[in-house]
Protein backbone atom coordinates (compact mmCIF):
# COMPACT_ATOMS: atom_id res chain seq x y z
CA UNK A 1 0.00 0.00 0.00
CA UNK A 2 1.22 3.57 -0.94
CA UNK A 3 1.84 5.98 1.80
CA UNK A 4 -0.85 8.30 1.46
CA UNK A 5 -2.87 4.91 1.11
CA UNK A 6 -1.92 4.10 4.26
CA UNK A 7 -2.64 7.36 5.72
CA UNK A 8 -6.03 7.34 4.61
CA UNK A 9 -6.42 4.19 6.39
CA UNK A 10 -5.38 5.59 9.47
CA UNK A 11 -6.84 8.24 9.10
CA UNK A 12 -10.75 6.83 8.18
CA UNK A 13 -9.95 3.87 10.47
CA UNK A 14 -9.58 6.11 14.26
CA UNK A 15 -12.73 4.47 16.31
CA UNK A 16 -15.56 6.42 15.89
CA UNK A 17 -15.33 9.89 17.19
CA UNK A 18 -16.65 13.68 15.92
CA UNK A 19 -14.66 15.17 13.75
CA UNK A 20 -14.31 18.50 15.37
CA UNK A 21 -13.53 19.69 18.69
CA UNK A 22 -16.28 20.77 20.76
CA UNK A 23 -15.53 23.25 23.97
CA UNK A 24 -19.17 21.50 25.68
CA UNK A 25 -17.76 18.29 24.93
CA UNK A 26 -14.43 18.66 26.38
CA UNK A 27 -15.52 20.78 29.48
CA UNK A 28 -17.78 17.31 30.36
CA UNK A 29 -14.71 15.31 29.48
CA UNK A 30 -12.33 17.60 31.53
CA UNK A 31 -15.07 17.54 34.15
CA UNK A 32 -15.51 13.75 34.42
CA UNK A 33 -11.82 13.04 34.34
CA UNK A 34 -9.56 15.66 35.25
CA UNK A 35 -10.81 17.46 38.08
CA UNK A 36 -9.83 15.04 40.74
CA UNK A 37 -7.16 15.14 43.54
CA UNK A 38 -3.06 15.20 41.86
CA UNK A 39 -1.99 11.65 42.07
CA UNK A 40 1.55 11.78 43.40
CA UNK A 41 4.41 10.10 41.53
CA UNK A 42 6.77 8.03 43.40
CA UNK A 43 10.51 9.27 43.92
CA UNK A 44 12.36 6.90 42.47
CA UNK A 45 16.49 7.02 42.99
CA UNK A 46 18.19 8.85 40.17
CA UNK A 47 19.28 6.76 37.40
CA UNK A 48 22.74 5.63 37.08
CA UNK A 49 24.21 6.82 33.69
CA UNK A 50 27.36 5.46 32.67
CA UNK A 51 30.01 6.16 29.85
CA UNK A 52 28.31 5.14 26.71
CA UNK A 53 24.37 5.05 27.95
CA UNK A 54 21.38 6.94 27.49
CA UNK A 55 19.28 7.82 30.78
CA UNK A 56 15.72 9.08 29.69
CA UNK A 57 13.38 9.52 32.59
CA UNK A 58 9.56 10.48 32.04
CA UNK A 59 8.93 13.31 34.56
CA UNK A 60 5.56 14.19 32.69
CA UNK A 61 3.70 15.61 29.84
CA UNK A 62 6.06 16.26 27.78
CA UNK A 63 9.21 17.24 30.80
CA UNK A 64 11.45 14.72 29.98
CA UNK A 65 15.61 13.80 31.82
CA UNK A 66 17.61 13.23 29.17
CA UNK A 67 21.42 12.50 30.37
CA UNK A 68 24.15 10.77 28.00
CA UNK A 69 28.04 12.12 28.20
CA UNK A 70 27.96 13.86 31.25
CA UNK A 71 25.10 16.28 29.80
CA UNK A 72 22.06 16.61 31.62
CA UNK A 73 19.00 18.12 29.25
CA UNK A 74 15.34 19.10 30.25
CA UNK A 75 12.56 18.80 27.11
CA UNK A 76 9.67 21.35 27.71
CA UNK A 77 9.56 22.28 31.61
CA UNK A 78 6.46 22.40 33.21
CA UNK A 79 6.42 21.81 36.64
CA UNK A 80 3.29 23.63 37.71
CA UNK A 81 0.36 22.31 39.10
CA UNK A 82 -2.24 23.61 36.86
CA UNK A 83 -2.36 25.20 33.34
CA UNK A 84 -5.40 27.96 33.92
CA UNK A 85 -8.26 25.55 35.31
CA UNK A 86 -6.40 21.78 33.81
CA UNK A 87 -4.91 20.69 36.87
CA UNK A 88 -2.07 17.98 36.43
CA UNK A 89 -3.45 14.15 37.38
CA UNK A 90 -0.52 13.49 38.05
CA UNK A 91 2.55 15.56 40.07
CA UNK A 92 5.70 15.68 38.59
CA UNK A 93 7.88 12.47 38.60
CA UNK A 94 10.72 13.87 39.95
CA UNK A 95 14.06 11.78 40.86
CA UNK A 96 14.55 11.93 44.50
CA UNK A 97 16.58 15.27 45.85
CA UNK A 98 15.27 16.47 43.08
CA UNK A 99 16.54 17.60 39.50
CA UNK A 100 20.19 17.35 38.88
CA UNK A 101 22.06 20.54 37.62
CA UNK A 102 20.91 20.97 34.22
CA UNK A 103 23.39 21.86 31.02
CA UNK A 104 20.53 22.43 28.81
CA UNK A 105 16.70 22.84 28.31
CA UNK A 106 15.07 22.77 25.53
CA UNK A 107 11.89 24.38 24.25
CA UNK A 108 10.26 23.10 21.57
CA UNK A 109 6.82 25.20 20.86
CA UNK A 110 5.12 28.02 23.20
CA UNK A 111 1.84 25.90 23.63
CA UNK A 112 1.21 26.31 27.33
CA UNK A 113 1.81 23.08 27.87
CA UNK A 114 5.11 23.14 26.45
CA UNK A 115 6.28 26.56 27.85
CA UNK A 116 5.31 27.44 31.28
CA UNK A 117 7.16 30.91 32.53
CA UNK A 118 6.93 30.36 35.85
CA UNK A 119 8.47 26.83 35.45
CA UNK A 120 11.50 28.52 34.18
CA UNK A 121 11.86 30.85 36.84
CA UNK A 122 11.86 28.14 39.19
CA UNK A 123 14.03 26.00 38.02
CA UNK A 124 17.45 25.66 39.42
CA UNK A 125 20.38 26.49 36.78
CA UNK A 126 24.17 25.97 37.18
CA UNK A 127 25.27 27.89 33.83
CA UNK A 128 22.27 26.22 32.21
CA UNK A 129 21.53 27.45 28.49
CA UNK A 130 18.21 26.89 27.02
CA UNK A 131 17.38 25.93 23.43
CA UNK A 132 14.85 26.99 21.78
CA UNK A 133 12.42 27.10 18.88
CA UNK A 134 12.35 30.61 16.94
CA UNK A 135 10.96 33.79 18.46
CA UNK A 136 10.26 32.03 21.92
CA UNK A 137 13.24 34.11 23.72
CA UNK A 138 11.04 36.87 25.16
CA UNK A 139 9.12 34.33 27.26
CA UNK A 140 12.23 32.70 28.94
CA UNK A 141 14.75 35.34 28.32
CA UNK A 142 14.48 36.51 32.31
CA UNK A 143 14.38 33.08 33.89
CA UNK A 144 17.75 33.20 34.89
CA UNK A 145 19.45 31.71 31.74
CA UNK A 146 23.09 31.82 31.33
CA UNK A 147 22.26 31.79 27.16
CA UNK A 148 19.08 31.38 25.19
CA UNK A 149 19.62 30.04 21.91
CA UNK A 150 17.59 29.81 19.18
CA UNK A 151 17.33 27.56 16.81
CA UNK A 152 15.75 27.47 13.37
CA UNK A 153 14.73 24.16 11.22
CA UNK A 154 18.03 21.98 10.62
CA UNK A 155 20.25 24.93 12.23
CA UNK A 156 22.87 23.21 14.84
CA UNK A 157 23.99 24.36 18.62
CA UNK A 158 26.89 22.36 20.38
CA UNK A 159 27.06 21.83 24.44
CA UNK A 160 29.91 19.93 25.80
CA UNK A 161 30.32 17.28 23.19
CA UNK A 162 26.15 17.18 22.55
CA UNK A 163 24.94 18.57 19.49
CA UNK A 164 21.63 19.85 19.53
CA UNK A 165 20.01 20.23 15.94
CA UNK A 166 16.58 21.30 15.46
CA UNK A 167 14.43 19.47 12.58
CA UNK A 168 10.85 20.41 10.96
CA UNK A 169 7.89 18.84 12.61
CA UNK A 170 4.46 18.82 11.97
CA UNK A 171 2.35 21.35 14.45
CA UNK A 172 1.71 25.10 15.08
CA UNK A 173 3.50 27.61 17.41
CA UNK A 174 0.94 30.36 18.06
CA UNK A 175 1.02 31.07 21.61
CA UNK A 176 -1.70 33.68 21.83
CA UNK A 177 -5.13 33.56 20.64
CA UNK A 178 -3.31 36.00 17.83
CA UNK A 179 -0.88 34.68 15.31
CA UNK A 180 2.23 35.92 16.89
CA UNK A 181 4.72 33.84 14.61
CA UNK A 182 6.14 31.80 17.65
CA UNK A 183 8.06 29.01 15.68
CA UNK A 184 8.23 24.78 16.73
CA UNK A 185 10.56 22.36 16.26
CA UNK A 186 11.76 19.16 16.84
CA UNK A 187 15.31 18.22 18.54
CA UNK A 188 18.01 15.70 17.56
CA UNK A 189 20.00 14.78 20.35
CA UNK A 190 23.67 13.54 19.33
CA UNK A 191 26.49 12.54 21.52
CA UNK A 192 29.01 10.10 21.65
CA UNK A 193 26.41 7.40 23.36
CA UNK A 194 23.86 7.63 20.72
CA UNK A 195 21.52 10.01 19.40
CA UNK A 196 17.71 11.03 20.77
CA UNK A 197 14.80 12.52 19.10
CA UNK A 198 12.25 14.68 20.54
CA UNK A 199 9.99 16.31 18.01
CA UNK A 200 7.93 18.23 20.94
CA UNK A 201 4.27 18.32 19.83
CA UNK A 202 3.63 16.62 16.30
CA UNK A 203 1.18 15.23 13.66
CA UNK A 204 2.53 12.38 11.76
CA UNK A 205 4.49 13.68 8.88
CA UNK A 206 6.38 12.09 5.76
CA UNK A 207 9.66 13.72 7.01
CA UNK A 208 9.97 10.83 10.02
CA UNK A 209 11.05 8.68 7.15
CA UNK A 210 13.72 11.30 5.70
CA UNK A 211 14.63 11.15 9.40
CA UNK A 212 15.00 7.65 9.68
CA UNK A 213 17.12 7.68 6.47
CA UNK A 214 19.91 10.62 7.67
CA UNK A 215 20.26 9.56 11.40
CA UNK A 216 20.87 6.34 13.33
CA UNK A 217 18.59 6.78 16.37
CA UNK A 218 18.26 4.85 19.64
CA UNK A 219 15.82 6.75 22.04
CA UNK A 220 12.48 8.24 19.79
CA UNK A 221 10.68 10.11 22.58
CA UNK A 222 7.13 10.50 21.17
CA UNK A 223 3.87 11.77 21.77
CA UNK A 224 1.23 9.91 21.70
CA UNK A 225 -1.88 11.92 23.55
CA UNK A 226 -4.25 14.41 22.74
CA UNK A 227 -5.92 13.00 19.14
CA UNK A 228 -9.36 13.17 19.86
CA UNK A 229 -11.62 14.95 18.05
CA UNK A 230 -9.78 13.32 15.10
CA UNK A 231 -9.33 17.08 13.93
CA UNK A 232 -6.05 17.10 16.38
CA UNK A 233 -4.46 14.55 14.68
CA UNK A 234 -3.72 17.85 12.18
CA UNK A 235 -1.31 18.29 14.83
CA UNK A 236 -0.87 15.50 17.48
CA UNK A 237 -0.59 11.89 16.63
CA UNK A 238 -2.56 8.82 18.06
CA UNK A 239 -0.85 5.87 19.03
CA UNK A 240 -0.87 4.54 15.80
CA UNK A 241 0.46 7.38 13.90
CA UNK A 242 3.32 7.40 16.57
CA UNK A 243 3.94 3.88 16.06
CA UNK A 244 3.84 4.43 12.25
CA UNK A 245 6.80 7.53 13.29
CA UNK A 246 8.37 5.24 15.48
CA UNK A 247 8.93 2.96 12.25
CA UNK A 248 9.55 5.22 9.46
CA UNK A 249 12.18 7.01 12.24
CA UNK A 250 14.14 3.52 12.64
CA UNK A 251 14.65 4.25 16.28
CA UNK A 252 15.79 1.37 18.04
CA UNK A 253 13.73 2.15 21.31
CA UNK A 254 10.18 4.23 21.47
CA UNK A 255 9.66 6.47 24.62
CA UNK A 256 5.63 7.57 24.73
CA UNK A 257 5.06 11.11 26.22
CA UNK A 258 2.27 13.31 26.31
CA UNK A 259 -0.68 11.09 28.04
CA UNK A 260 -1.63 10.75 31.49
CA UNK A 261 -0.81 14.20 32.62
CA UNK A 262 -2.87 16.98 31.37
CA UNK A 263 -7.21 16.13 30.46
CA UNK A 264 -6.21 18.39 26.87
CA UNK A 265 -8.61 16.00 24.71
CA UNK A 266 -11.57 13.39 24.83
CA UNK A 267 -9.76 10.19 24.86
CA UNK A 268 -9.77 8.46 27.24
CA UNK A 269 -7.00 8.98 30.11
CA UNK A 270 -5.51 5.76 29.85
CA UNK A 271 -6.07 4.85 26.19
CA UNK A 272 -2.75 6.06 25.00
CA UNK A 273 -0.14 3.70 26.79
CA UNK A 274 -2.62 0.49 26.08
CA UNK A 275 -3.08 1.39 22.96
CA UNK A 276 0.93 1.61 22.30
CA UNK A 277 1.37 -1.38 24.01
CA UNK A 278 -1.29 -3.61 22.05
CA UNK A 279 1.08 -1.82 18.51
CA UNK A 280 4.28 -2.62 20.01
CA UNK A 281 3.11 -6.69 20.97
CA UNK A 282 1.73 -7.07 17.89
CA UNK A 283 4.91 -5.78 16.07
CA UNK A 284 6.45 -8.23 18.16
CA UNK A 285 8.22 -5.11 19.83
CA UNK A 286 7.62 -4.93 23.07
CA UNK A 287 11.42 -4.91 24.23
CA UNK A 288 11.87 -2.20 22.39
CA UNK A 289 9.08 0.01 23.88
CA UNK A 290 9.78 1.69 27.23
CA UNK A 291 6.36 2.70 28.64
CA UNK A 292 7.46 4.36 31.58
CA UNK A 293 5.67 5.71 34.41
CA UNK A 294 5.69 9.73 35.84
CA UNK A 295 8.82 9.45 37.26
CA UNK A 296 10.21 6.32 35.87
CA UNK A 297 13.37 6.11 33.93
CA UNK A 298 15.75 3.89 31.52
CA UNK A 299 19.30 3.24 31.01
CA UNK A 300 19.48 2.86 26.88
CA UNK A 301 23.19 1.37 26.75
CA UNK A 302 24.73 1.04 23.75
CA UNK A 303 25.54 -2.48 24.08
CA UNK A 304 21.79 -3.45 24.39
CA UNK A 305 21.15 -0.69 21.23
CA UNK A 306 23.88 -2.75 19.34
CA UNK A 307 22.25 -6.06 20.07
CA UNK A 308 18.44 -4.50 18.79
CA UNK A 309 20.01 -2.92 15.69
CA UNK A 310 21.63 -6.45 14.85
CA UNK A 311 18.76 -8.29 14.92
ZN1 LIG B 1 1.48 22.08 20.97
ZN1 LIG C 1 1.24 19.50 23.78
Amino acid sequence: MSSSANRRRLLTQSPGVDAEFSVTRYLAHLARSGFGATRAAPARPRLAVGAGDIGVTFIGHATVLVEMDGVTLLTDPVLSQRLFVIKRLVAPGLPEGGLPDLDVVLVSHGHHDHLDVPTHRGLAKRATVAVVARNLTDLVERAGYERVVELDWEQRYEHKGIAIRALEVNHWGTRGLLGDRRGYTGFLIEGPSGTVFFPGDTAYTPLFRQYGERFSIDVAILPIGAYRPDSFRRVHMNPEDAWQAFVDLKARHLVPIHWGTFVLSYEPVDEPPTWIHTLAAAAGRESDLALLQHGEGRVFSRAVATRTAER
